[in-house]
């Protein structure tokens, strides 16, 4: 809709994935928001009243449901990330992992960077906001810094940007504390071989079925699930299902 809206100048859904008007109501993301409001230190209304639309709207989604179902890094990670499997078997790469804490201390970092440099640095980085842009007004020199992450992902750590650095998806798992949406487990017929773990792009959030670790028979799947479902399609029990809190099973 975004490119579309730009090429035939319809004027829908105006803008990028940070900051969009959608038939005249304005939606910003809220890593960018929050990143302007520093480097300019003070609240702007109108920065408030897009984010909040956009705020309910992934409370109601799901949160990290932006990571699996919008963000077009996401779906580049995951091309990189089956190149990374097919090298790691034939044992050419291998992968380093890094503490996931990491993500929390870069939200730190380039909050601190906006409100010091009164510039928002993280959106010059970022591989969502790059990518966004170059689908909509078309490919730019930024993105040999998306190529240069996946690269890095290829061959030294897998995900690495998703998992210990994108400000992003940390501020969805966060909304995602609240929403509705999520994936539930059941212990009662799971088999615990694991091929859940195996598709899972977070597969951290998934330790639950590991043997002997649920205390419950329903454990809810923690809010750094993206809702991707892709181990609800593959649990061969149907132990893993969408749920939306107070209402009917979805799956
Ligand atoms: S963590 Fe960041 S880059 Fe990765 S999918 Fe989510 S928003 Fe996109
Ligand atoms: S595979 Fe399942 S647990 Fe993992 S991110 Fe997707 S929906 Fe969440």
């Amino acid at each position: 809709m975004f490119t579309f809206s730009f090429f035939f100048d319809i004027q829908i859904l105006e803008g990028a994935l940070t900051a969009s008007r959608f038939v005249g109501f304005h939606l910003i993301d809220l890593n960018s928001a929050l990143q302007v409001m520093l480097a300019h230190k003070h609240i702007i209304m109108n920065l408030v009243i897009g984010t909040s639309t956009v705020l309910l709207l992934w409370i109601l989604l799901g949160g990290r449901t932006f990571c699996s179902w919008v963000c077009p890094y996401h779906l580049l990670a995951e091309w990189a990330e089956k190149i990374h499997l097919y090298l790691a078997k034939k044992k050419l790469v291998t992968d380093q992992t890094m503490d996931r804490r990491l993500r929390t201390v870069f939200w730190v970092i380039f909050a601190l960077l906006a409100f010091a440099t009164g510039y928002t640095v993280f959106e010059a980085i970022s591989p969502t906001g790059i990518l966004s842009r170059a689908l909509i007004y078309g490919p730019g020199l930024a993105l040999l810094w998306v190529l240069a992450l996946l690269f890095f992902e290829v061959f030294f750590s897998c995900r690495a940007w998703c998992r210990y650095a994108c400000p992003i998806g940390l501020t969805y798992g966060v909304v995602g504390i609240i929403s509705p949406v999520r994936i539930i487990y059941k212990l009662d017929g799971c088999f615990h071989e694991g091929d859940c773990r195996k598709v899972c792009l977070v597969p951290h959030v998934l330790d639950t079925v590991i043997k002997g670790r649920a205390v419950e028979t329903e454990v809810p799947i923690g809010p750094d699930c993206t809702r991707c479902g892709l181990c609800v399609d593959t649990c061969p029990t149907g132990s893993l299902s969408f749920e939306v809190k107070g209402l009917t099973k979805l799956a």
